[in-house]
């Protein structure tokens, strides 16, 4: 097969399965299953004799005194490697811990996740070893708090836009920080701040200035640093989140993590790492409401049936087990992903966050429905739990920045191979290599089709729906970008669409692993619930993938826009019955 990327989902694009990244679905070593399963166990403890989820969701507050236990535990150096006082646990086991976690209590999670998956994630992926051994004991031991400084009041979705701004003193020694950062996570106690502002650059070449964003560390307390008070939320309300400002901070130059200029890289490659922990909190969260709305399905009574006996209520569980089993196969598999090292995750990553996030929405929302009017009650945490649950659609990357990230990352590899086609037909001397390989790869597509070897006979048609969507969507994605060229950047429709896709396919491709592992270990026989979940997500997944493809040329996209316009110019709906 001929390998075009080092990602498996950025070669969905060219229409490839990557069975070698894909199969056999990632297992644990029994030893990591041994050691996760006793801090899983710990956790356990540790929430029934402290985590008081309820109460601090009603103060809009947690002690600080629980980060102390947490710590006690290894908490907060999860992913700490062991020479600096952490647990030194890869991706894999850390989103297992996260997982059960977020069951328990998603400000406490979200704290936690804000210190480690983000806040000091910057120095564990891009700090020098002097740092890691400076920084990192204090972190993982919890006498240190950490935060990620990144959003600013004008600057949300679009991270490049900061205004913070760090100045170089004249001797090179230090830089002087000055600014403001918004809604940070954990504000209110860090002890270690990474803040990403603007530093000048000269061009080496043309000697001109630019700014560029440097990733800088901040320990504190330090002079100039004030936190806002906490804001009030409508979920995850227990959490610190603090308004930031810096005046004339000074930060020594040792303290600039990943090297002068390079703080973008720095931040989107601690968010394509980090969102990992919100998707294996999306599972965790779902799995806990989700044995709710079983329980009361099977307890409650109406017109003398309980009402799990219903079909309507039947296919509420069905759908959110399916959508749940698709989820945990997502982030395990990206996880192990990760843990490789050498390939590239980003898409994987993006793809686990929106679908866990979104999954995660739907069952605390058909949990409520299941509850009827008690769902809707103080009395019960179900309305806790959809609060705390709607964030994970917002934070480390909207999820309508990471559709478009998503599709406009996974069209860049046949995007640029166009262009290098449409020069090589200019050139057709020296363009015969690239006009050879893409037209080899299109006869063998249309001859042949993509292929799945691996999976499990007992999977043989969700198997071939995966080959028949592979080569359709690369012959979408190949449409789009003859049709629109550079300008598909500015085409969020068919970008929303192309992501959709992409997520769908990736959700099949792991499921079809993961459950091809479970047949070939406990036999087809054992494994018919697995089996069931797989084809009534494919079910669902092929109606909606089926429906975008025709969506990609068939659509009310420009009706959307007009009405879109008209909302805008009217300032919102003005119609009304009595004045038609
Ligand atoms: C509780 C909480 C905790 C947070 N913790 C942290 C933290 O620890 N550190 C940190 O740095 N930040 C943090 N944030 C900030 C968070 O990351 C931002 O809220 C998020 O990035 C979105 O930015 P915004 O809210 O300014 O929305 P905007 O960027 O203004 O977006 C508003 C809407 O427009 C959409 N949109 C924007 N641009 C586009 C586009 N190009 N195409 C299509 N749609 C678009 C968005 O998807 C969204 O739906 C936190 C926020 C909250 C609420």
């Amino acid at each position: 097969m001929a390998v075009t990327t080092n990602s498996l989902m950025k070669s969905m694009f060219f229409g490839e399965i990557r069975e070698d990244l894909l199969f056999p679905y990632p297992a644990m070593t029994q030893e990591t299953v041994e050691t996760v399963g006793m801090v899983v166990d710990s956790v356990q403890k540790f929430a029934k004799d402290h985590v008081r989820a309820t109460e601090w969701d009603d103060k809009g507050a947690m002690p600080r005194e629980i980060l102390n236990y947490a710590a006690e535990l290894g908490l907060m150096g999860l992913a700490v490697p062991e020479e600096f006082g952490g647990l030194g646990f890869k991706q894999g086991a850390y989103s297992r811990i996260f997982q059960e976690l977020a069951g328990i209590d998603g400000a406490l999670a979200v704290t936690l996740g804000a210190h480690q998956s983000i806040g000091y994630k910057a120095v564990l992926l891009f700090g020098s070893d002097e740092q890691k051994k400076r920084w990192l004991p204090k972190l993982a031991s919890g006498e240190w708090v950490a935060c990620y400084c990144l959003t600013e009041p004008g600057s949300g979705s679009d991270a490049a836009s900061i205004k913070t701004k760090a100045t170089l003193s004249p001797d090179g020694r230090y830089y002087t920080l000055t600014g403001n950062k918004l809604w940070i996570t954990n504000g209110g106690i860090a002890n270690f701040m990474t803040v990403f502002a603007k530093t000048e650059a000269v061009d080496k070449k043309t000697g001109e200035k630019t700014e560029k964003v440097t990733c800088l560390a901040v320990e504190l307390p330090t002079e100039g640093v004030s936190v806002g008070p906490a804001e009030h939320k409508l979920g995850i309300r227990a959490s610190w989140t603090n308004a930031i400002h810096f005046d004339n901070v000074r930060v020594p130059v040792e303290n600039v993590v990943g090297g002068d200029g390079q703080g973008f890289k720095v931040a989107m490659g601690v968010l394509n790492h980090g969102r990992m922990g919100l998707g294996a909190g999306g599972v965790g969260g779902a799995k806990k409401i989700f044995e709710a709305a079983v329980l009361h399905a099977n307890e409650r009574v109406q017109f003398k049936k309980k009402i799990g006996e219903f079909g309507m209520i039947k296919e509420k569980i069905g759908r959110m087990m399916s959508n749940i089993y698709a989820a945990e196969s997502m982030v395990y598999m990206t996880t192990s992903l990760i843990d490789r090292g050498d390939i590239d995750y980003s898409l994987e990553s993006a793809i686990a966050k929106v679908f866990s996030s979104e999954m995660l929405w739907e069952v605390v929302d058909e949990n409520i429905q299941i509850w009827g009017g008690l769902g809707y009650m103080k009395e019960y945490p179900y309305e806790k739990a959809l609060r705390d649950a709607r964030i994970n659609r917002i934070f480390e990357g909207t999820n309508e920045i990471l559709r478009a990230f998503v599709a406009l990352s996974g069209m860049q590899g046949p995007g640029q191979e166009l262009a290098g086609l449409a020069d090589a037909i200019k050139h057709p001397l020296k363009g015969l290599g690239p006009v050879s390989d893409f037209a080899i790869r299109k006869v063998r597509q249309r001859v042949f089709g993509a292929s799945m070897e691996k999976a499990h006979p007992s999977l043989k048609k969700e198997a071939a729906m995966i080959e028949e969507f592979a080569v359709e969507f690369a012959t979408n994605v190949e449409v789009l970008l003859r049709r629109h060229g550079k300008s598909i950047h500015l085409m969020q429709f068919a970008q929303k669409r192309i992501a959709d896709i992409a997520i769908d396919l990736y959700a099949m491709m792991c499921l079809v692993s993961r459950v091809t592992g479970q047949v070939q270990k406990h036999g087809v026989e054992k494994c018919d619930l697995e089996i069931a979940l797989a084809r009534s997500f494919f079910h669902r997944a092929g109606v909606r993938i089926r429906n975008n493809f025709v969506a990609i040329d068939r659509n009310d996209d420009e009706l959307m826009k007009f009405i879109a316009e008209k909302a805008y110019e009217q300032g919102g709906c003005q119609f009304d019955i009595l004045k038609d």
